[in-house]
């Protein structure tokens, strides 16, 4: 497999009907970005945007998304994140970089989801407190 290290954005205003390995659309009016998984499997990855999900950044020439892709789902299971339009793969960072990584990924879906959060350490009040924040403070300190 192919493994991307850059990706295209094309400002879109439907999903196109194919996707183009390399290339990522993004549409504002509903409000989603498409690729095509950059490890070249082929899979298609979605990755919404709103205060619960995906953060695009547009500095006017390239793109980049927050928190990382991680393709859990998917056989390949990548993990990769888009910064100014290159791909950096997990494989490419620290060992202390890839489990602070994980674990903001799984606070945040744990939090989505509402499953197997609240541990008996775990105050009331960490329900109230909006993963957005948490996932934006552990994008920050990385
Ligand atoms: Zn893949």
């Amino acid at each position: 497999m192919n493994k991307r290290a850059h990706l295209s954005p094309e400002f879109v205003d439907t999903i196109p009907a194919t996707i183009e390995q390399g290339k990522i659309y993004i549409s504002i009016d509903f409000a989603t970005a498409i690729h095509s998984c950059a490890c070249g499997c082929g899979m298609e990855v979605v990755t919404p945007f709103s205060p619960t999900d995906w953060k695009l950044v547009f500095d006017g020439v390239s793109i980049s998304l927050s928190p990382s892709i991680g393709n859990w789902s998917f056989p390949c299971r990548s993990h990769y994140w888009i910064r100014q339009n290159q791909v950096h793969w997990a494989g490419d960072w620290t060992d202390e970089e890839i489990n602070a990584g994980r674990a903001n990924d799984r606070r945040s879906k744990e939090h989505h989801y509402g499953i197997g959060t609240l541990s008996s350490t775990s105050s009331k009040k960490t329900l109230k407190k909006p993963g957005f924040w948490k996932r934006w403070f552990g994008w920050l300190i990385n």
